[in-house]
């Protein structure tokens, strides 16, 4: 390897390349590096990308080969050679006798003649010689391909040319067999077929002419490419699904980040679950209720709960619900909420600070659901598919100034009035500082369960199910029906309560989704929590008295959805941010007073209304 040589492979290693492993669908090594030379960084930056395709225009001058698009703009220094061919070489010897290091990709060298064609090819020839091997992938099928492309020979003079340089072909022409085998992509202008303007979806006319194209490239055993398309997302995502090769680019870092992507923003549901199908016998009723469940999908916004739609072939148990209004989410000290204010707003109609659970902005303990219903008899379960200790349900039985205080949030517990309580993060309580905590609990008449099976056998008494941290592991991972099994055991032992229960059920991993901007966690936890829905509508329905009430404490991520297939069950989006934002979070309600439920509104009002549902004198 020659000096210069030398810089450019530590400039590569030092721009820490991530290898694109193959897929069946695209990958960022399907870029083409279009007009490459005009990158900041000319080559490098499109093979540290992974691109599997880089284009050079070139010029024949005084016995060079220069890369530049007009002729006006030839610079000396920049010859095809030393800026492409020499580092290409480089990096084959370097990788083993391979393009890139991993060997799942390929790339191709495209040279673009802009004039005479003869003495740019018998000037590569010679630039070649001596390195031929590098570029034969009929010796080696990972070597470097070489395409010509812009002004190339007529194709019966193809065959005047060794076999390892190939042309770029045109669809609209007709090649012999032996023509053929020099063709090693088929190209054409995108607007030869359409005017679409790269945004939203071809119109079918002129999508079923650009899929018929490509098919008849793809039946030569051909690569096929359009060029003059539109450089963004959509129009990537568009191409890929029309079946191109190679999406031309002048993006190259862009195009891998949208492939690397990939894997954490799309979401395929393998498997469609049946939504229950509500009598809507009293929903909207009038008459006081009894019982109120009430299902928190933490970081559920319109975006989570339209990704588990379009994921579940275009079902779900929410969009059942008939009456549905909008809550404002907003904290005391911020327009963005976090779990605590925003639990604290449901739990007990006080809008308070970020961190502060179960206490007003003042810091002043304030009376939580479960305490205000217990004056009149009511019973309570509060469940989650998290840390028990955490935010939201610590909200409904707590009263500290920050969320972190999972000894102290423990600690409240023995001054609450929840009669069940399930949820992991059980050290918490069973390693709490304060060493008698177990203890009162035991004679307030708790009993522990570390098990769902052991809870589900309980028959009577007051609950304290503390699981394992795996018992609230990931749905991807294998949680289960934890929620499922913690709501209908709650509801069967607190509807033997002659004066009522209040439920709430928290979704915790929507919003742990979120914050890992990981649309595969963000759909499967809202799946989990849907089918509760469907549960919790279920037993409304047999019960007549029960009101269900479906919402969030604020969204997560700032998800918007960029593509989706019912017929699939196929969603992809993007997230805007790693944290929450304040965008209206929707309440949708089933039963005797989900009337009530309409409008836009403070989150803390669904305090109140819950309340009023009640009728309590
Ligand atoms: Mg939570
Ligand atoms: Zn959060």
């Amino acid at each position: 390897m020659v000096k210069g040589n030398k810089l450019i492979w530590l400039l590569f290693v030092s721009l820490n390349i991530q290898s694109v492993s193959a897929q069946q669908k695209l990958t960022a090594n399907a870029g083409h590096s279009h007009n490459d030379y005009k990158q900041q960084i000319p080559l490098l930056e499109a093979y540290s990308a992974g691109m599997g395709s880089i284009e050079a225009d070139v010029f024949y001058r005084n016995g060079e080969l220069y890369v530049a698009h007009e002729s006006s703009e030839i610079k000396s220094r920049k010859t095809l050679k030393k800026l492409y061919i020499e580092p290409l070489i480089a990096f084959y010897n370097e990788n083993g006798n391979q393009a890139y290091a991993d060997s799942t990709q390929r790339l191709q060298l495209v040279i673009d003649i802009k004039e005479n064609y003869q003495q740019v090819l018998s000037k590569l020839m010679e630039d070649l010689k001596g390195n031929e091997s590098v570029f034969d992938q009929q010796k080696n099928p990972r070597a470097i391909k070489i395409v010509i492309s812009g002004n190339i020979p007529p194709a019966e003079k193809f065959n005047e040319y060794p076999h390892f340089i190939y042309f770029d072909g045109r669809p609209e022409k007709d090649y012999t067999a032996e023509q053929l085998k020099h063709i090693g992509m088929i190209s054409q202008n995108i607007a030869h077929y359409s005017d679409w303007n790269g945004k939203g979806t071809p119109t079918p006319p002129d999508l079923q002419k650009m899929k018929s194209v490509i098919n008849k490239a793809h039946k030569l055993g051909k690569p096929f490419r359009f060029w003059a398309t539109k450089d963004s997302p959509n129009s990537w995502k568009e191409l890929g699904h029309m079946g191109v090769d190679w999406i031309n680019t002048d993006h190259p870092t862009a195009l891998k980040n949208y492939y690397l992507n990939n894997a954490k923003v799309e979401y395929t549901n393998p498997q469609a679950y049946s939504p229950y199908t509500p009598t809507y016998k009293n929903d909207g009723a009038k008459t006081k209720v009894k019982n109120v469940i009430l299902l928190i999908g933490d970081g559920m916004g319109l975006a989570q709960i339209q990704a588990g739609l379009s994921a579940n072939f275009g079902q779900s148990n929410i969009v059942n619900m008939r009456h549905i209004g909008f809550s404002r989410t907003e904290a005391s000290n911020s327009d963005f909420t976090d779990s605590a204010a925003g639990g604290t707003a449901l739990a007990t109609g006080h809008k308070t600070n970020n961190r502060y659970i179960g206490v007003d902005a003042n810091g002043a303990t304030v009376a939580s659901i479960p305490d205000t219903l217990a004056q009149y008899g009511i019973k309570s379960a509060i469940i989650s598919a998290g840390d028990i200790t955490d935010a939201t349900p610590a909200a409904f039985y707590a009263h500290q100034i920050d969320r972190t205080m999972s000894h102290a949030i423990a600690a409240d517990f023995k001054k609450s009035n929840v009669d069940i309580l399930v949820g992991s993060r059980r050290e918490s309580f069973l390693g709490n500082k304060d060493g008698k905590l177990m203890q009162q609990l035991y004679e307030k008449g708790y009993q522990l369960q570390q098990t769902l099976r052991d809870f589900e056998k309980a028959n009577t008494g007051k609950q304290l199910v503390l699981l394992p941290d795996s018992g609230t592991q990931k749905m991807l991972d294998g949680r289960g029906d934890m929620l499922k099994t913690s709501l209908l055991k709650s509801i069967q032992l607190l509807a033997k309560n002659k004066n009522g229960f209040f439920i709430m059920a928290e979704g915790a991993q929507i919003d742990y989704g979120g914050h890992a901007n990981d649309l595969s966690y963000v759909v499967t936890e809202q799946h989990d929590f849907d089918r509760l829905v469907g549960q919790a509508l279920k037993f409304a329905d047999q019960d007549g008295e029960t009101l269900v009430i479906v919402t969030a404490d604020h969204e997560t991520g700032g998800l918007s959805l960029l593509d989706a297939n019912y017929k699939k069950g196929e969603v992809r989006g993007n997230f805007s941010s790693d944290d929450h934002t304040n965008i209206m979070v929707p309440v949708f309600a089933y039963g005797p007073g989900a009337q009530n439920f309409i409008g836009v509104y403070n989150n803390t009002e669904i305090f109140k209304k819950i309340l009023m549902a009640y009728k309590l004198n």
